[in-house]
């Protein structure tokens, strides 16, 4: 151990008051922790970061996160930053939510994990029913796993599943949408394949009838927002009922496919599909791990459109962005195909060492209190307009945004280089993370989607933050694009 870290004074540290002197078997560990320097080489000695060319990553200072303070982050230097989307997506009231906290300390109290399979627990049980109470109408089950990619391997193996139990064996097929992304294991790849992401895995996939999404801007360039609807409507009434007799599930990210790039899709979209599975007795899945929790400013994406469907998935914000739980909900007519004596074997034999986290579900309780106490939805509404305006006002017309798609706080901000010819940046550019950099330089922590700006802001952002978040980014477009 060098020298240095025996000779600061742990009282010093920038996290530690005096108060808050941390147990001295702990100390040689937190002084050695808060030395930028030597966090960065262990980083870049050991560690392997997600989604990340790692080649570029050792080359760059990492930012090395050491709390949260409400909608922001703070680096091991003490530098704040604004989080501005949500950390990957699931953060709902900020950092350190007292009542969060609360629920996590008094849960630890009672048990940090007890196993679901063969034995239940309290914080599992009120969550399903709270969930049950909250969810579109005919769903009632819910069955837990722990993040976005296993609670749609859970749907589609439940509706598979569910087919063979009914005896329509040759129902073994999905369909999805094109460029959809339901997560990293292998069937969630299957039905939401990326080629810039899965395209090494493809051989391991399973392969999936897929319709093109009503989405303008890249498939139906040239038509309006209607003339587009109708073709994929078309598109998609066909395919599925020439298919409908191999079909066990269609699944999609209903009103915005996320990380395609933030695709937008007309309300009609979701409501069309809907109708066309529920006539061809295909199962209706929907993936809300992105837009659930309030993200596109209703609990759930599927209540604009007035739809439920055969099976939800959710994860992400379910614990107000705290813990990794998910949850699957289905219908009582798939739950019951399940049921008969053990030896039949109809059970659904699927499991995680940590499904249903007693931490995660106390979480997630007080999550949902949150929701309504305060009225979290309710109070997003004049912010969504605000950024509407901003976005179409201000974003539109710098002269490399070519559009910008929004549904609640969900927005995308699709950079290129020459706008009337819709031409993208080369990716070597790197315009979009250059970007992201610019706005780190302002306090500002944003991710893109390649050349697309992502802004998710926490639901409870303060008017003054989200005008920063907007200002920033348009700030950091512009010196980026025409600087
Ligand atoms: N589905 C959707 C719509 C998502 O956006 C994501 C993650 N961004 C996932 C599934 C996968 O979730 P996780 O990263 O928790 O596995």
């Amino acid at each position: 151990m060098p020298l240095f870290f025996e000779s600061v004074r742990v009282g010093r540290l920038p996290f530690f008051g005096a108060a808050a002197r941390p147990p001295s078997s702990h100390r040689r560990l937190l002084v050695r922790m808060t030395d930028n320097n030597e966090l960065k080489r262990l980083d870049h000695t050991y560690l392997w970061h997600p989604f990340t060319q790692m080649q570029e990553w050792m080359g760059e200072e990492p930012c090395i996160i050491a709390k949260g303070e409400g909608h922001y982050l703070v680096d091991i230097k003490g530098r704040k930053y604004l989080d501005g989307v949500s950390s990957l997506w699931c953060n709902v009231f900020g950092h350190r939510r007292q009542e969060l906290d609360e629920a996590l300390r008094e849960q630890i109290g009672r048990v940090a994990h007890s196993t679901f399979l063969g034995l239940s627990h309290v914080p599992g049980i009120e969550l399903a029913e709270k969930l049950i109470e909250i969810a579109p109408s005919g769903l009632n089950r819910v069955f837990y796993s722990d993040n976005g990619a296993t609670a749609v391997e859970v749907a589609l193996k439940m509706a598979f599943q569910y087919w063979q139990l009914k005896g329509e064996k040759e129902r073994t097929r999905f369909a999805s949408l094109v460029e959809a992304y339901h997560g990293d294991t292998i069937g969630a790849m299957s039905v939401g394949y990326s080629e810039t992401f899965h395209r090494f895995h493809r051989p391991l996939l399973f392969p999936v009838l897929r319709l093109n999404p009503p989405h303008i801007f890249r498939y139906f360039q040239n038509m309006n927002e209607q003339d587009a609807l109708q073709s994929a409507i078309q598109e998609a009434e066909e395919k599925l009922s020439r298919e409908r007799d191999s079909l066990a599930a269609f699944i999609m990210e209903p009103l915005m496919q996320g990380a395609a790039g933030m695709w937008s899709q007309p309300l009609g979209y979701v409501k069309a599909l809907s109708e066309i599975c529920r006539k061809n007795r295909i199962l209706f899945i929907l993936d809300e791990v992105a837009t659930g929790f309030g993200r596109t400013g209703k609990m759930f994406a599927c209540e604009h459109a007035g739809v439920s469907p055969d099976i939800l998935c959710l994860a992400k914000g379910i614990t107000g962005g705290y813990l990794p739980l998910a949850a699957t909900l289905a219908t009582e007519e798939i739950f019951s195909a399940f049921l008969g004596e053990y030896g039949e074997c109809k059970s659904f034999f699927h499991g995680h060492t940590y499904t249903g986290n007693p931490l995660g579900c106390a979480v997630a309780l007080a999550s949902l209190e949150i929701f309504k106490k305060e009225k979290i939805l309710e109070r997003m509404q004049d912010k969504i307009a605000h950024l509407k305006r901003r976005l179409e006002e201000d974003f539109l017309s710098l002269s490399h945004v070519a559009d910008v798609r929004q549904w609640g706080f969900m927005v995308g901000i699709e950079l290129v280089e020459d706008k009337s010819g819709r031409k993208n940046y080369a990716p070597e550019k790197r315009i979009g993370h250059k970007v992201i950099l610019e706005a780190r330089r302002r306090d500002v922590m944003i991710r893109p989607l390649g050349d697309v700006i992502i802004l998710m802001p926490p639901l409870t952002i303060a008017e003054d933050e989200l005008k920063s978040l907007l200002d920033v980014t348009w700030e950091s477009i512009k010196a980026v694009t025409e600087g």
